[in-house]
């Protein structure tokens, strides 16, 4: 729709020197430039100071605070809600090709940005080099997509004619979305959520994690800096009692896209559906939650790049991704081969400073590697350790480390095999036909990604078909979706499916309007 298709952002290649020593100065220049700041609230387009902050630690080594972010009161966030019902009233009218054009500068500009952007998210989240280049590529790309989806979506739908009539079929946005955003995603995810809504005509609430605050300051500076109006988008950080459930609840909100926990998702699900005294529309809600995504590899399977593509998508991360492959079901005759090559590959990943990309970095806090151990300590019947199991030794460094970890013959009613964990562990099941490993894939509350592995035609037929997930991936890692071209959302207990990056995702920030004029 006016715009040519575009190429996914290219990933920076750290092995040229010359690249590797770019990002070691931008992480330089982030410290020089961010270290012990406070970010501010936005609220009608003011900065503002909230009451108290919050400190950011670094995960890496928490006793690094990094900068720190506003608590905002019950009253900034009536007037931020307040702020975008108005701001509302002028951008629902905006030209979607005011909205795209804003949106490809904004892309240009976060191109010449991504090292730094890169090293704030590592700062923050503990993502190494590449794997935080992966996301700030992908918000390039959200960039591309919801430029030419604004576009797209202006043009409405084509009905059946009547010969005294002129029919015609328009979306219009809704209004004030608030978007709630999880720390493991901190600029791809709530940039989607954020995009989607303004691309739709829709003003915003962003609220992202407390642990990840700079990540998503920046780029709503980003897009201010673009040309988009500064009263499209309220910044709110602060504390659950003020920004959780009030902001879920108040009847000016009409829509909640949330990413994150299960538990939350259900929570925002179940009180958004009550009506709340002065509301006037049932409250619409996209909510995108965990995983517990299974690697099936079946006996005729290419093992070495099943192997590769499991370590890759279970370890990249320390597996705190919704689309983190968990549970590898094999079928018998690979199954040893298979658990050997995991193994093997695993021992070559380097632990250490996400800051120095080595490959695993600490989980996101202590208290979830306290967690993850906890849940590793329980009775798992006839489930054997392969690997790891324990907390690696950091000297001095304080972080939620936790060695990656592999366990053989876990039974699939095992709460391992059924409990999204969201850390560097990996459960190996044994499945007695490849139509078996299908129904164990299946046997999950969740519905989020899996890979499929094998090349036999009729095989992957059916996995194309019986597969329970949102996202399927066919002999490659079942991680790294790319927005406008793999829409990225499950089934099940992952969510509502909305499907971020995908050709329907703006459906959900708007409401249809049948027009029949006669002349
Ligand atoms: N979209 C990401 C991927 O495909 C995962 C997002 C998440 O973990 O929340 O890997």
């Amino acid at each position: 729709a006016g715009l040519l298709p575009f190429e996914h952002e290219p990933y920076h290649r750290y092995s040229d020197p010359t690249v590797a020593e770019a990002q070691r100065a931008a992480f330089r220049s982030v410290r020089e430039q961010h270290v012990g700041r406070t970010l501010p609230l936005i609220i009608g387009g003011r900065e503002e100071h909230g009451d108290g902050t919050t400190a950011v630690r670094n995960p890496a080594d928490t006793r690094e605070t990094v900068w720190y972010a506003q608590n905002a009161t019950p009253d900034q966030l009536e007037r931020a809600v307040q702020a975008a019902t108005d701001a509302f009233e002028e951008w629902r009218y905006s030209d979607p090709l005011q909205r795209a054009s804003i949106f490809k500068r904004a892309a240009t500009l976060l191109r010449a940005r991504r090292l730094e952007f890169n090293a704030v998210m590592t700062l923050e989240n503990g993502k190494n080099w590449t794997e935080a280049d992966g996301e700030v590529a992908e918000s390039v790309d959200h960039f591309e997509v919801f430029a030419r989806e604004a576009l797209r979506w202006a043009q409405g739908k084509p009905v059946a004619p009547m010969p005294d009539e002129h029919v015609t079929t328009v979306y219009e946005p809704l209004g004030v979305v608030a978007c709630i955003s999880p720390w493991n995603f901190p600029s791809a995810i709530p940039l989607g959520m954020a995009l989607g809504a303004i691309a739709a005509g829709n003003t915003v609430i962003w609220k992202p994690a407390p642990e990840t605050p700079l990540s998503s300051y920046l780029l709503v500076e980003l897009l201010f800096e673009a040309g988009l109006p500064r009263g499209v988008i309220q910044f709110l950080t602060g504390t659950n009692d003020v920004l959780g459930d009030p902001l879920v609840d108040h009847p000016r909100v009409r829509m909640i896209a949330f990413t994150g926990s299960k538990a939350v998702g259900c929570r925002i699900y179940e009180r958004a559906a009550r009506v709340q005294p002065g509301q006037t529309w049932l409250k619409r809600v996209i909510a995108e939650m965990g995983g517990k995504d299974p690697t099936v590899v079946c006996a005729d399977a290419d093992v070495d790049a099943a192997a590769l593509g499991i370590v890759q998508a279970a370890f990249g991360y320390s597996g705190q991704k919704c689309s983190a492959c968990s549970r590898v079901i094999a079928e018998a005759d690979v199954y040893d081969d298979l658990l050997e090559k995991v193994v093997s590959l695993t021992r070559t990943l380097r632990g250490g400073l996400p800051e120095d990309n080595a490959d695993l970095g600490p989980v996101i806090h202590e208290r979830s590697a306290e967690r993850i151990m906890a849940a590793l300590a329980g009775k798992h019947g006839d489930a054997r350790l392969v690997l790891g199991g324990d907390r690696p030794d950091t000297g001095e460094r304080t972080g939620g480390y936790v060695s990656p970890t592999i366990l053989a013959d876990v039974a699939p009613g095992d709460s391992l095999f059924q409990e999204e964990l969201f850390g560097p562990v990996l459960t190996f099941t044994r499945a007695e036909s490849w139509e078996h490993a299908i129904a164990l894939a299946n046997d999950s509350e969740y519905g989020l990604t899996a890979s499929f592995y094998s090349r036999d035609p009729a095989k992957i037929a059916a996995a194309r078909q019986r597969m329970h997930v949102g996202n399927l991936y066919v002999n490659r890692k079942c991680t790294g979706a790319l927005s406008g071209t793999h829409a990225f959302g499950g089934y099940g207990m992952s969510g509502t499916n909305a499907k971020v990056g995908g050709p329907d995702y703006l459906f959900w920030f708007l409401q249809t309007k049948t027009i029949a004029q006669r002349y």
